[in-house]
């Protein structure tokens, strides 16, 4: 089978690692890719958005088989685009990727499915927004209610930070994104991510993973793509994964399906886990990254027979096993990120790193001249390891981390921290 993975960053490297070993691939293709994905997979150049040249792409290269990595895409249609054009593909369809897409209306599904999310309020207007707020007092949370490249959400520590969020978003700061808000109650706890893939009918849990959303050490700074990730994630060990599944993605899976949206593909919940127990935080209609490198490198069974089972249905007859090792992820940035960043510097001694024993470096913002990798800026390397422990692997990792060299770029030192001190 042909295969074409569409994407270009450290998720789509890792999906392809994956895919690239499996009995079912012939020949593996990714549009765009980057430098290190060229290592296992033909790259194509042709980008994410572009719809009618990833149609073409797929009749050139004889494609069975679609795999969709960022949601962008799949909240424009680019599955519905892909089955129209008679081939199978893994991703939801527009339809179903509005639980990404807005945010209101993954609200709404919750609130009428009762499923356990923060109490809210949608607003297309700052005089009702800032009423609301009135009654929810500070902290609060105000989102805009579309994709926003993972900007879209404030943190409101104060009543005005969070009239200042409104005016903000409401005013353009995120385009149409932000015609209309969402408006949440803040909610305490640890969070954590659980993904799992599913066929409109049956739901096949993944593992949980953890991620670091903030720039610096000890997580503060600026919200980011994500830092670093690690799984198994011990705050869902397999009593809470279970009560996520029964409480939250199943009765999800089923609402969609009586709303009429069928939902085929992975389904992320990132949750906060709460002295009330788990509670929905969003849904991501793709696989995260960085989790996703954390969650391939611990995969056991081929990814190639789960992901068509998604499209195919089936996915009752599919186990997937899962490494007793645990991994972690430390992302390499450009320096600036998630600022304004660097880019075009030549990244050293990336053989020597990914030669480490269970080390593995995923690429993102990198390409190929001339033999050499360079940086092309944002999140750069998911340099990720196995080990016995969290504490291993995440000691596997630096080691690794440090064989590189890179003056341009910088990683955070502490990822899997919470994980290691608990
Ligand atoms: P989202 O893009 O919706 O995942 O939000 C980004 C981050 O904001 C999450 O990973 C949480 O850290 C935080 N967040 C979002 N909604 C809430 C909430 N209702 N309560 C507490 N933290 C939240």
């Amino acid at each position: 089978m042909n295969i074409l993975v569409v994407g270009s960053g450290a998720r789509e490297h890792a999906l392809c690692w994956a895919i690239t070993t499996s009995a079912l691939t012939d020949q593996l293709y990714c549009a765009p890719g980057n430098a290190g994905i060229a290592q296992v997979a033909n790259c194509l150049a042709v980008g994410v958005d572009d719809t009618p040249g990833l149609l073409a792409a797929c009749a050139d290269h004889a494609i069975d088989f679609v795999v969709v990595g960022p949601e962008g895409p799949l909240v424009s249609g680019l599955a519905d685009a892909v089955e129209k054009a008679g081939i199978k593909v893994f991703g939801p369809s527009a339809a179903a990727a509005n639980l990404e897409g807005s945010k209101g209306f993954m609200k709404d599904l919750c609130g009428k499915y009762r499923i356990p999310t923060a109490a809210y309020g949608r607003f297309t207007n700052a005089i009702p927004a800032k009423d609301f707020i009135a009654t929810t007092g500070a902290p609060v949370v105000v989102k805009a209610d579309g994709l926003a490249a993972g900007k879209g959400v404030i943190i409101a520590e104060t009543v005005s930070d969070a009239h200042a969020a409104v005016d903000d978003i409401l005013g353009g700061q995120f385009g149409d994104a932000g015609a209309e808000l969402v408006i949440e109650e803040f909610m305490e706890g640890e969070e954590a991510s659980l993904f799992a893939l599913c066929d409109g009918t049956n739901v096949l849990p993944m593992a949980g993973a953890q991620d670091h959303k903030r720039v610096g050490d000890g997580d503060v700074g600026p919200n980011t793509g994500g830092m670093g990730a690690y799984s198994p994630a011990p705050v869902l060990d397999a009593a809470m994964a279970e009560r996520v599944m029964a409480e939250i993605i199943r009765p999800t899976v089923a609402a969609m399906t009586a709303e009429g949206r069928p939902y085929k593909g992975v389904l992320y919940a990132g949750l906060m886990i709460t002295a009330d127990g788990p509670m929905l935080i969003e849904y991501n209609v793709r696989f995260g990254d960085p989790e996703t490198q954390v969650l391939m490198a611990r995969l056991d069974s081929d990814l190639v027979p789960a992901l068509m089972a998604c499209a195919d249905g089936g996915l009752d007859k599919i186990t997937l096993d899962w490494k007793d090792d645990a991994a972690l992820c430390v992302v390499m940035a450009a320096n600036g990120y998630p600022g304004a960043y660097d880019k075009g510097s030549v990244i050293n001694n990336l053989g020597d790193a990914d030669a480490q024993a269970d080390v593995t470096v995923f690429h993102a913002g990198t390409t190929n001249n001339d033999g050499a990798t360079i940086s092309t800026g944002g999140r750069v390397l998911g340099v990720t390891a196995l080990g016995s422990t969290i504490a291993v692997a995440q000691q596997k990792a630096y080691a690794a981390v440090d064989t590189i060299n890179w003056p341009g770029g910088f990683c955070r030192r502490d990822i899997g921290w919470r994980a290691i001190d608990s």
